[in-house]
Order: structure tokens, then sequence, then C-alpha cells
């Protein structure tokens, strides 16, 4: 269980500026603060935010079968809402506002306990105007070895993570010139694809016409694909976008980096790939940032409330039991982490873990062991309340 120590003879200053740096990611959100010291920018918190994503999914599908069922018994529940109203601006389904919310909370824990002064976030996977305009931030953008990394996003995002000529995925991917140079093509990203190894080697130095002669079909698409530009809004995840809106609601100076920025300083540093350190290589400060030898990132897992059930089932789904009355009993709750010390009996022993369940009669349920510890409130100790996350500390480093 993670803590803190507010130290208190320093609130008068005497602290670095600290960066919160953010890398949402549809799974895992890595998160990173990282300290401005006289040496340099260093790594000094990190960790890999797993989300619910896929569980909140079929929780919403279970509890619709669920309606349905009581809905088709006729037994009194509400009828059908369909789903005719309009939603609102921006809505996203409830998977991704919970990763939206995930990040929202750890943003504002981090804020109430770190002197956090700026906020960098990695919003889309390329630079669309960069790519547009090369000179909109000076020489570094003009063909420099960032263009390159922004243009490789680009292209895998317009080609579909594909080969264009034979439509391999999950191989290593070179970016080809659909009319070669030594034919006139230009370096332009509109002449430009992605091609497995073996297809990039038997088109060599041919014109994308007279290679594709066979096939005027998959010549038709690649030429058209080739001209229509992608379009800003395909870069912008919207789940990425919310999170970026939600973090800039916090009041500090935020900046937006693109994904091509953090692969290459990530790369030209030589740190290996994980969430929490590409968290710390977003952005131009991402550039150069010690991350220690060793450093163990805390993995959050995300695992909700509890939930709404008010009845337990028996094996054939009718309600066992009289249904629950409140959440909280005895000022324990389900999931709370808790200390039973047993003196005799098969329980016998000190047990820390979880709360399994809690009766309105004042007695619980811990899982230990592969045990079930059944035993009165009095002899439980609330050690964290449940928050709705779980930690681990993480292997690399
Ligand atoms: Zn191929």
């Amino acid at each position: 269980m993670p803590f803190t120590i507010i130290l208190l003879d320093r609130e008068d200053g005497d602290t670095q500026p600290l960066e919160g740096k953010y890398d949402p990611g549809a799974n895992t959100t890595g998160i990173a603060l990282v300290a401005l010291f006289k040496r340099g920018r260093r790594v000094i918190w990190a960790a890999n935010l797993h989300h619910r994503g896929l569980q909140i999914e079929e929780k919403m599908t279970e509890r619709r079968g669920f309606r349905r069922n009581r809905r088709k018994r006729h037994c009194r529940y509400r009828p059908a809402r369909y789903n005719n109203r309009a939603r609102p601006k921006g809505w996203l389904p409830p998977s991704l506002t919970s990763r939206v919310e995930n990040v929202r909370t750890w943003h504002r824990r981090l804020m109430s306990r770190a002197p956090v002064s700026e906020v960098h976030i990695e919003t889309v996977r390329f630079d669309t105007q960069k790519l547009q305009n090369p000179e909109i931030e000076g020489v570094e953008y003009q063909r420099g070895e960032l263009f390159g990394y922004e243009v490789r996003e680009y292209l895998l995002e317009k080609w579909g993570r594909e080969c264009a000529y034979c439509g391999a995925e999950q191989v290593p991917l070179e970016i080809e010139h659909i009319v070669p140079k030594s034919r006139g093509g230009s370096d332009r990203v509109s002449n430009l694809t992605l091609a497995c190894r073996a297809c990039n080697q038997a088109k060599g130095n041919r014109d994308v016409r007279e290679f594709l002669a066979n096939d005027p079909e998959r010549l038709a698409k690649i030429l058209a694909q080739a001209k229509a530009p992608l379009k800003g809004a395909a870069a912008v995840n919207s789940t990425r976008y919310a999170i970026g809106e939600a973090i800039k609601a916090s009041d500090l100076p935020v900046s937006f980096w693109s994904g091509g920025r953090t692969k290459r300083n990530r790369l030209s540093q030589g740190y290996q790939k994980d969430h929490w350190i590409d968290a710390a290589c977003v952005g131009a400060s991402g550039e150069s940032v010690f991350v220690p030898k060793g450093f163990l990132p805390l993995e959050i897992q995300a695992r909700g409330r509890g939930h709404r059930r008010v009845h337990n089932n028996d094996d054939f789904g009718f309600p066992r039991g009289a249904p629950r009355k409140c959440k909280r009993v005895q000022g324990f709750q389900t999931g709370d982490l808790v200390e039973l010390v047993c003196k005799r009996g098969k329980s016998a022993g000190r047990h820390v873990g979880r709360l399994t369940s809690i009766r309105a009669r004042g007695w619980f349920v811990l899982r230990k062991g592969g045990r079930n510890h059944d035993r009165p409130a009095r002899e439980f100790r609330l050690l964290a309340r449940a928050d709705g996350y779980e930690y681990t500390t993480g292997t690399t480093g």
C-alpha cells in the first residue's frame, strides 16, 4: 500500500519544480514525476496505471442481460428505454470514460502530494501540423531526425499497419517510395508507403505501376490511398483528447506532444519500452531524462468500487438470503485491507488481506491461503480503505 510522508518544514519553497508526465494508452497509462535538479532531469516517481476497459464492457453486457431477462419474465421490471436520446457532445462509452476518470483521479492525487508545476501529455500519435508545415518549429523539424519518426507514425496510421503490396500484418515494415527516387519520385509523404522486407526487395527500383502490373485492383487502391491525406482527426484519439481536457481543467500549464517524439526520445537514450518510461520521455523535456538503474514503478490496477448487485444468487439464479441493506458494516466494506489476528481455532495466526465479504450481522470473511476465515468484526483491524485500486511493485528497471 503506497503512502506519502509530507515534510512540514519544507513548506516555504526549497522544493524542485516537478513535471507531471502522462502517456495514455488503451490498456495502460504511464505516469512519471520528473524533477529538475541542478544536474538535470531525473525520474523520482513513476507508475503504470492499468485500466479496467474490457471488464466494464463485460459488466454492462451482463447488466443488460439481467434487465432483459427480468423484463421478459414480466416481474414488474421497468420497460425498455429506447436509446433515442441525443448523446451529449464529447460522449464516450463507459469503458473509455473510466480510463479518463482513472487518469483524472491520479492526477489529482499527485497534485495534492507533490509540487507539480507543469504537465506534459502525449495526446497524438504524430503531429499533422508539423508534417504539413515542417518549418513550424524551426530547423529541428526540417527533414531532421524527429521528422522521420513523425512520418513513420503517420504512415502506420494511414496504411493500416500492414504491407501495402501483400497485406502482411505483424511484420517489420519499411518505408517505401511508391515512385522510386531514381525515377524522379519525391520524398513527400504522399509518395511514401509501408512494405514488408520481402515486398520492398522484390519491388526494388521499379515503379509501382510496373511492379503491380498483374494486380490492377491493388494498384488502383494504392494510388488512390497515396493521394488522400490522412485527416487531422485520425491522429487524435478521442480518449486521449478527453484525458488532455480533464488535466487541462487543473489550472496547471499543460503541453501536448506527439508519440513520434516520445519514441525518438526513448530510443536516443537507449531505454527499453515501458509505459512509465515512455511517459518520462514525453515532449521536448523528455530528450534527456535520467532513469535511475533498478528503478521500480508502482503498478496500479483499477478494480472499481464494488458492484451494484443487491442480492446474491444461488446456482439457479434465484435470490439467496435477504437483500443487502448497506455497503458498510461497523466501518468495514468489502475490499478494505485488514489484519486478522486469531488466538485459536483453525484460523489461528495473523492474516493480512482484502475483505472478501462483509455481513450485516457483523461476521466478515477474509479469504487467505485457500481458506475462508469467517470471524466476528471485532477481530479485524482496518489497515487501509478500499480506494478502487490495487498496488504492486513493478519488476523492470
Ligand atoms: Zn509485403
